[in-house]
């Protein structure tokens, strides 16, 4: 084979990739170095090609949110759909409920005090917002009546409209674990009500794929104690395990 038969078609491939970069509106991947170094050598087949295509699928799906009006009320009181944000190959993908006014300002999940709280969680277990998926079961945030401040948790009827995108989300991801984060979140990925207290720090399986449900960042910001913190940090080790990270000495006696 002539070396321009083999460049032809590499380089139509990352014209075409560059193309749908381009066109999507995902935000571009930003990758630590160090990240990047460990994926390159602990995972010799990982297909760059695959994220690429994963990207340009997921930008397809945040095009129709972009404009969805499924939910007329909340169409006409967000500023921006929420989408999600992260790595389009995550190993790791945790699912909130539903955009606040914090992230509803900015257009991007868990950026206020809660997400603060998650992303601290992340980078606790060796990881970055860039190497994990976030997203919620709502693209929207729950409107509130006017002058009230505050956000509210989504009803059934909305989280059964919007809970498709997150469905392809998930599908187009494909990570080897999915993480629930509070009873919403559960609701909307199972379809059940159940108490948080008795459903954490078990494996469940959402299609296959092993769900950890755990306490929303939230609800430890309301409840300070150091047993709540320990559970939560608790089962993001459970997670770590799953998904083949090395949990250090420092790790195991960590408290949130
Ligand atoms: N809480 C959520 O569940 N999702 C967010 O994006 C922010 C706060």
């Amino acid at each position: 084979m002539t070396s321009s038969a083999v460049l032809q078609p590499a380089l139509s491939l990352v014209l075409e990739a560059l193309k749908e970069i381009r066109d999507s509106r995902e935000k571009p991947l930003r990758v630590p170095r160090g990240a990047l170094n460990r994926l390159l050598e602990s995972r010799p087949n990982h297909n760059i090609p695959d994220i690429v295509a994963k990207a340009a699928a997921l930008g397809h799906v945040r095009d129709r949110v972009c404009v969805c009006t499924k939910c007329p009320h909340l169409a006409r009181t967000r500023t921006q759909t929420v989408f999600g944000v992260g790595n389009p190959d995550a190993e790791l993908m945790f699912v909130g409920e539903a955009p606040g006014a914090d992230e509803d300002a900015r257009g991007e999940p868990f950026v206020g005090r809660a997400g603060q709280l998650l992303t601290r969680i992340i980078e606790a277990m060796g990881l970055s917002r860039d190497e994990v998926y976030i997203a919620n079961i709502l693209k929207c945030r729950p409107d509130m009546p006017k002058g009230v401040p505050g956000n509210r948790p989504p009803t059934p009827e909305e989280m059964r409209t919007c809970i498709g995108y997150l469905i392809e989300q998930i599908e187009i991801i494909q990570p080897r674990v999915v993480v629930a984060l509070g009873a919403t979140a559960v609701e909307g990925l199972l379809g059940a009500r159940g108490v948080m207290r008795e459903l954490r720090g078990k494996w469940h399986s959402y299609h296959d794929t092993p769900l950890m449900i755990t306490y929303h960042p939230s609800y430890l910001l309301r409840n300070q104690s150091p047993g709540e913190k320990r559970k939560v940090w608790e089962d993001m080790m459970a997670v770590m395990e799953k998904i083949d990270r090395p949990i250090s000495e420092r790790q195991r006696n960590y408290f949130l």
